[in-house]
């Protein structure tokens, strides 16, 4: 499924919202309309109410859309080229296509981002207090876009991994370690923490007020320990399979087994064999892949009698791969679906068995291998 909708391109860059931001510009601009704007300015209309919610809302977008360009801007001129800028829930993401490539251009990239939110918020601040005429609603929309912009620098500037206070950590970490892995993960080792804390205050909201505003907090917490982790592993994933294909990888020592062999069959199979799944081949056929968890819910009683190919795993749910995929994008696509395994395929033909425990115990080799 789709989950973004491309809006414009600014300098090159395309920008995209993600669905879950209509949520949040409906709730923003009810909560402004309904309940912020009727309360600082009195006696309005409830079209006024409405059009200034609505414009506000779209300036708070505005505004985290320049937080997200400030950071474009910058890994442009670092040599960094940019994918395209996502607008999230609460932010956005600008995507870079590739690590900064020193711990400078890490800093200038992610200080720009706060920094443009400071500014704007300094220039609502002066517009408010030098222009406005003092108890309308257009010098209170002002002063709230003041005050959004000055708490997005600030929410930014926790040092959570990925936030853009984290990301200023890690540069740091990096300047001082040299070791960009290293450096992520005593980021993400404190954005994990934070994280904890943010969900612990969550809970004991909920439990000690009876407030569920609380479970904002748990929802930020989870969202930000997910991406730190997330980023983490795709780091080290990049890092170890770097410029490797899945054929370098994969296993070619194939054993196969028959659909019509028995479960008996199958578990001498397993035994003689050492392997923790065959891929289930008739003629040149492929039928899918049988493993150990295949196996597990059967009754021993039944083996004799139950056929491999009422258990096995189909080709239509199995995670088939091209010989030349990129290994490092294998890998992240295998933690993402939960699969232990994938079969290699060319032409319709079986060339090979890839398993993420292979993955697993090359990269704790290479990263063993590296720190020497
Ligand atoms: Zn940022």
């Amino acid at each position: 499924m789709k989950t973004s909708l491309r809006l414009i391109q600014i300098g090159g860059i395309p920008v995209e919202i993600h669905i879950s931001w209509l949520f949040i510009f409906f709730l923003l601009s009810i909560s402004l309309a309904q309940g912020y704007f009727p309360a600082v300015v009195e006696g309005l209309s409830t079209q006024t109410y409405w059009i200034a919610g609505i414009l506000t809302t779209l300036v708070v977008f505005a505004s985290v859309l320049t937080h997200e360009l400030g950071h474009s801007f910058v890994a442009i001129r670092e040599g960094i080229p940019i994918k395209g800028i996502t607008l999230f829930i609460f932010g956005g993401v600008s995507q870079m296509e590739i690590e900064p490539p020193s711990p400078s251009a890490e800093l200038k990239v992610t200080a720009a981002g706060p920094l443009t939110s400071l500014l704007i918020a300094l220039a609502m601040g002066l517009i408010y207090f030098y222009l406005m005429p003092p108890g309308q609603i257009i010098s209170q929309a002002v002063l709230l876009l003041a005050q959004i912009n000055l708490v997005m620098a600030i929410f930014n500037l926790i040092p959570a991994f990925p936030l853009d206070g984290g990301r200023l950590f890690r540069s740091i970490a990096w300047l001082l370690t040299k070791n960009l892995v290293t450096a992520t993960r005593v980021a993400v080792g404190l954005g994990s923490v934070l994280s904890f804390m943010v969900m612990g205050v969550g809970f004991m909201i909920i439990f000690f007020q009876g407030d569920l505003s609380g479970l904002w907090l748990i929802f930020i917490g989870w969202l930000i320990y997910q991406a730190g982790q997330s980023s983490y592993s795709q780091l080290v994933y990049k890092e170890t399979f770097s410029g490797m294909k899945v054929s370098e990888l994969m296993s070619t020592n194939l054993e196969t087994i028959s659909p019509d062999a028995t479960l008996d069959e199958l578990a001498d199979h397993f035994l003689h064999h050492k392997f923790g799944a065959f891929p289930v081949v008739y003629g040149s056929t492929i039928h899918g892949l049988v493993s150990l968890r295949n196996m597990k819910d059967i009754p021993r009683e039944k083996w004799s009698e139950t056929k491999v190919h009422g258990i096995l795993t189909p080709l239509k749910d199995t995670l088939v791969l091209k010989p030349d995929a990129d290994a490092a994008d294998v890998m992240k696509k295998m933690a993402e679906l939960d699969a232990g395994r994938a079969l290699v395929m060319e032409n319709d033909k079986l060339v090979g068995l890839l398993s993420r425990t292979d993955m697993m115990r090359y990269m704790k080799m290479h990263i063993a291998l590296d720190s020497k």
